[in-house]
């Protein structure tokens, strides 16, 4: 008993110890992630590591290949990386949460005069990747059997100067595909930035891990929603409430127009031109669409 007491103690003065991309495609909206969720970072130019000083968090800056590697030793109890990077280096973690930035996909791409039916194209091809575990996967799936030449960048270039007929890459966009001659046939992976943690967390850690995925479901649901405002003629009241469902049901507060109310709600963004076309039509006026910050439910 006094032992774990002690225990506990010393535990209360730690920290839980985030490792996130020290610079690169996901350091941005990392750090953005933990602003919104009211952490604050006091990161000096040459970071390494930094202090939060409002939450008992610690932040390693690393490269985002090491960061799985990390996270299973307890250097880290946590980190944001990609699903791409997590399934790549199969490391003993959990996923416990995608965190809706760093979206991208993994995918085939051959010459674009090439033609493609199906992937037994690949069958006896070379593959250039920075994802040899990830392709083997795939080819094993499909019974293929493809040399994968393992490079650490500039993978696009590789049919160009003759070292594959086919290369595995990530795409966002597919422009720097069509630069390089080539065409996107297969997704491998669908990919975003996602939390990892040590499977191994003690209570206190797994506390402030709770706490901290609380505060970014809370983000990501505001993304998701936003805030209407809106004047609705009265005797078209009913119809126009029940296109907006709300949290509960809206909010009708009386206009001092004769005739009018004033209806407060939150919709899903994805509806959101939907239904403001119907309201319109229902002779809605002045329609406020407000971001939110944070959604608790
Ligand atoms: P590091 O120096 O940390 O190793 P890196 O060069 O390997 O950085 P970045 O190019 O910064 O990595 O990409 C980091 C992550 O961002 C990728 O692993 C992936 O999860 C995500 N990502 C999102 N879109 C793209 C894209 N179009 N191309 C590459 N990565 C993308
Ligand atoms: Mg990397």
């Amino acid at each position: 008993m006094t032992e774990i007491v002690s225990r506990t103690s010393f535990e209360k003065g730690s920290k839980l110890k985030l490792a996130i991309q020290k610079s690169g495609r996901l350091y941005d909206d990392s750090m953005k992630l933990l602003k919104e969720c009211g952490i604050d970072i006091s990161n000096g130019v040459n970071k390494l590591k930094a202090d939060a000083n409002n939450y008992p968090m610690e932040v390693f800056f690393l490269r985002d290949d090491d960061i799985p590697q990390y996270v299973e030793d307890g250097v880290a109890d946590i980190g944001f990386v990609g699903e791409n990077v997590v399934f790549e280096k199969k490391k003993s973690v959990e996923q416990v949460e995608g965190l809706g930035f760093g979206k991208c996909r993994l995918s085939i791409a051959i010459g674009r005069n090439e033609e493609y039916t199906d992937s037994k194209f690949l069958q006896g091809k070379r593959i250039a990747t920075s994802y040899p575990v990830i392709v083997q996967d795939f080819l094993d799936k499909n019974n293929i059997k493809a040399d994968i030449h393992e490079i650490s960048g500039s993978v696009e270039i590789a049919p160009g100067i003759g070292l594959a007929e086919a290369i595995c890459d990530l795409v966002s966009s597919g422009s720097t595909l069509f630069m390089n001659g080539l065409k996107e046939v297969e997704v491998i992976l669908k990919s975003e930035c996602t939390l990892i943690k040590n499977k191994n967390l003690n209570e206190f850690q797994q506390q402030l891990l709770d706490k901290l995925v609380f505060r970014i479901q809370s983000v990501k649901k505001a993304k998701n929603n936003k805030y209407v405002l809106l004047n609705a003629p009265n005797n078209n009241l009913e119809k126009i409430i029940a296109l907006l469902p709300g949290m509960k049901s809206p909010t009708v507060l009386p206009l001092a127009t004769v005739g009018w109310s004033s209806v407060h709600t939150v919709i899903k963004e994805s509806d959101f031109w939907d239904i403001i076309e119907q309201l319109k039509d229902l002779g809605a006026q002045g329609i406020l669409v407000v971001p939110i910050e944070k959604m608790i439910i």
